[in-house]
């Protein structure tokens, strides 16, 4: 399967995502996560990655569709969920032909809709490992007992003025995206509150409607 997950930040889409990856035996590609790593290794790209990144801001269209385009690539079009990208229009129309001139539409984007009084308050108690990237909620969902605390950390950006200006962000370049799909049978709107598994059941449900669910579709 083919699938894109949309929403807001801190709608639980890295969640849900390594969730139907484990349940699908999909490939998760979260284009934060790439972004992060290449802030790790430290390259050119990654220094100015960083400064977008930590304040919120959305990395260039260009830079980050070759990174997707890639990553679709190696997996040979088939079996991934996209985490994360499309985030802007551009984006979209971009992902949309890459796909059509591979002969692997998308089956299904799976757009998740959070409260913005809710994504606050999940993001601002948010904690990532900063080895594995597994995140956590302080509250709902804390870290096992067994890891070390030094390695859960806050984002940079899950800081409060990081996460208003990904708010504003998300208004103003990523919801247009869900106008590009609104009319389009693929898309699909989910509610994300509740509890983990039970948003997870929902997903599994509305997937069903497009295609087995097993992991060979
Ligand atoms: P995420 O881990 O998905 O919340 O992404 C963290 C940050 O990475 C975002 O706030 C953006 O700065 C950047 N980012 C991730 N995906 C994209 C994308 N598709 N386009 C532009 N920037 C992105």
């Amino acid at each position: 399967m083919r699938i894109v997950i949309f929403g807001p930040p801190g709608a639980g889409k890295g969640t849900q995502s390594r969730l139907l990856k484990e349940r699908l035996g999909l490939t998760q590609v979260a284009t934060g996560d790439l972004i992060r790593a290449e802030i790790k290794r430290g390259t050119q790209l990654g220094r100015t990655f960083q400064t977008y990144i930590e304040e919120g801001k959305l990395v260039p269209d260009a830079d980050i569709r070759s990174i997707a385009e890639q990553a679709v690539a190696r997996l040979d079009y088939n079996h991934f969920i996209l985490d994360g990208y499309p985030r802007t229009v551009q984006q979209a129309t971009w992902l949309e032909a890459f796909l059509a001139e591979h002969h692997a539409p998308l089956h299904a984007v799976l757009s998740l809709i959070v409260p913005t009084e809710n994504i606050v308050a999940r993001l601002s108690q948010r904690r990532m490992h900063a080895e594995t990237g597994d995140t956590y909620h302080l509250t709902f969902n804390p870290p096992p007992a067994d890891v070390n605390p030094a390695l859960i950390q806050q984002r940079p950006d899950d800081r409060p003025e990081a996460i208003r200006e990904r708010l504003r962000v998300y208004d103003e370049q990523t919801l247009p995206v869900r106008k590009f799909y609104e009319k389009d049978p693929r898309y699909v709107e989910i509610s994300g509150t509740g509890e983990v598994q039970e948003v997870h059941r929902r997903l599994l449900e509305v997937l069903g409607r497009f295609a087995p669910v097993d992991r060979t579709a």
